[in-house]
């Protein structure tokens, strides 16, 4: 049964289990008290440890927490949700996202376009080859890292284009002031809500604080670009 209920989700958070300043307990406080959102990832960079610290508190803080990890791959980095087991930094992007998909995991490009993203910042060519040979489920079209203005609208636009990719938003935070500056609106209320949501293509990016025109634009555009990416989700799966 689909809800009509819509939840928001950060999805790209990081502690200081890598690069990030805020430690665990101080962003399950943060989420809880400073935000509305229903879901959060703990995404850190090639070490699930914070993410898997984090869901054993996850009954404390009320907030639920999805075990992510950025997999530095060699191309760029690469984002696996709903993990059970880490993945090692330094294989290829497609490897990556073979051994997310393994464990039953959702595969994200985030910043397609960055100078660390998967795609290079002058990735188009890349992109589009990409699409057809890397099985990954979703595109970061908003990232909140500000510099990123310009990737994240080149990554929008492609991302129109009815690939069968599920668009989705993260912040990127590094800091807790960050967290939710960015998030993916999602059907339902709980973690499986937002995996079944990413899966149906449904899911979209916004920005919080300071939001872009580019990520309402992008909004209004779901419900045709959703029917257009339905037909080409097969291909999208890794194949066994
Ligand atoms: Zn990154
Ligand atoms: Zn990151």
């Amino acid at each position: 049964m689909s809800s009509e209920v819509w939840s928001k989700a950060d999805l790209h958070i990081h502690s200081n289990h890598s690069d990030g300043v805020a430690k665990i307990p101080q962003i399950m406080e943060y989420v809880a008290t400073k935000t509305d959102l229903k879901v959060i990832a703990i995404t850190d960079h090639n070490t699930i440890e914070g993410a898997l610290f984090a869901k054993e508190l996850e009954d404390v803080y009320g907030v639920e927490v999805v075990i992510g990890e950025e997999v530095s791959a060699k191309e760029g980095h690469v984002i696996g949700l709903f993990l059970s087991e880490e993945i090692p930094p330094g294989l290829s992007a497609a490897e990556t996202i073979r051994r997310i998909s393994e464990q039953d995991g959702i595969a994200i490009i985030p910043h397609p376009f960055s100078s660390r993203g998967v795609f290079g910042p002058f990735g188009r060519n890349a992109f589009t080859s990409a699409v057809s040979e890397l099985a990954f489920h979703a595109l970061e079209v908003y990232n909140s890292v500000p510099y990123l203005g310009w990737a994240n609208r080149v990554a929008a636009k492609m991302f129109t284009g009815g690939q069968g990719i599920a668009a989705v938003g993260g912040s990127d935070s590094h800091v807790l002031e960050g967290i939710g500056t960015g998030y993916t609106l999602f059907r339902g209320t709980t973690a499986e809500d937002l995996r079944r949501s990413i899966e149906q293509l449904e899911t979209r990016a916004e920005a919080g604080r300071g939001g872009l025109a580019l990520a309402l634009r992008y909004a209004f555009r779901i419900p045709q670009i959703r029917r257009r990416q339905a037909w080409n989700w097969e291909r999208c799966k890794v194949k066994a």
